[in-house]
């Protein structure tokens, strides 16, 4: 769970785990919108808020923009306790362009798969994976499912798939995309638990590096609907620093929402 801001102006979201880490980008993003209230005639700083008529200045430094900023924010309140999935009604898809080996991933990891009762999870990398599910969630899903190109997945993890609700499903390392989509229809033909499906797919970046980015494109398409029959909410991972902004532009209008990292905080626009 997490507190969320939404912009009064426009349409941008964004979480964070608490106020203090939200203070500065809520702030930075409002004093967008009010650029006009801010005056600088080169000697003088000054601002008006334009909810309240408060006015400040200084005449050296940036003082007066901090204090404007925090002046904004002091009009702001967060909602506590939010899913980032109640922004698409709890089940949908988001798209979550951040590097995909660094804290924020993590953190979108474990946040998504805590609301999954079936979980599966197409990965490269299944070991880091099971150890961040053991590690940071409560206890683990009614059933998960790993579908991987790695050969010993469970190598290096000291996880006994005899002693958790674990199954492993081998795919090709290379895979040709419509045997990709044919293991993934069975596996969600079959599904293992009640409750919600929750999907992680980390490996679009190694099939963006493979296929022609329409062709991706087109998997995608198919492989969402189907998602959306199953209710499922899913979760798919692309970096931002292997991948051209054109490109990630392309991809993101196939998903209900696309989420970026700044530092501790995720931010959104949601896709039209
Ligand atoms: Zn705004
Ligand atoms: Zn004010």
């Amino acid at each position: 769970m997490v507190s969320r801001w939404q912009c009064r102006h426009c349409s941008f979201t964004l979480w964070a785990a608490n106020s203090d880490a939200a203070a500065d980008p809520v702030a930075t993003h409002l004093l967008q919108h009010a650029a006009s209230n801010l005056t600088n005639d080169g000697v003088r700083t000054a601002w008006r808020c334009p909810y309240c008529d408060t006015q400040g200045q200084t005449y050296a430094g940036d003082g007066a923009v901090e204090a404007f900023k925090s002046h904004l924010f002091e009009h702001e309140t967060l909602e506590t306790g939010v899913h980032m999935a109640d922004a698409i009604g709890r089940t949908g898809s988001a798209l979550l362009i951040v590097p995909t080996d660094g804290a924020a991933a993590a953190n979108a990891r474990t946040h998504f798969l805590s609301r999954g009762d079936d979980v599966l999870i197409v990965t490269a990398s299944p070991a880091a994976r099971l150890r961040l599910l053991d590690e940071t969630l409560d206890s683990w899903p009614t059933s998960t499912r790993i579908l991987t190109t790695a050969a010993d997945p469970l190598a290096s993890t000291g996880i006994d798939p005899a002693a958790v609700p674990l199954e492993i499903v081998t795919i090709d390392r290379r895979p040709d995309l419509s045997g990709l989509g044919e293991t993934l229809a069975s596996t969600l033909s079959s599904r293992r638990a009640d409750g919600t499906l929750v999907v992680e797919f980390d490996i679009l970046s190694e099939l963006l590096a493979t296929f022609e980015l329409q062709t991706v494109f087109r998997f995608l398409h198919l492989l969402l609907s189907r998602l959306d029959q199953e209710d499922a909410l899913s979760q798919f991972y692309l970096d931002p620093r292997r991948h051209q902004r054109a490109s990630i532009n392309v991809l993101e209008k196939a998903f209900d929402l696309s989420i970026r990292s700044k530092g501790t905080v995720f931010t959104a626009e949601p896709n039209d």
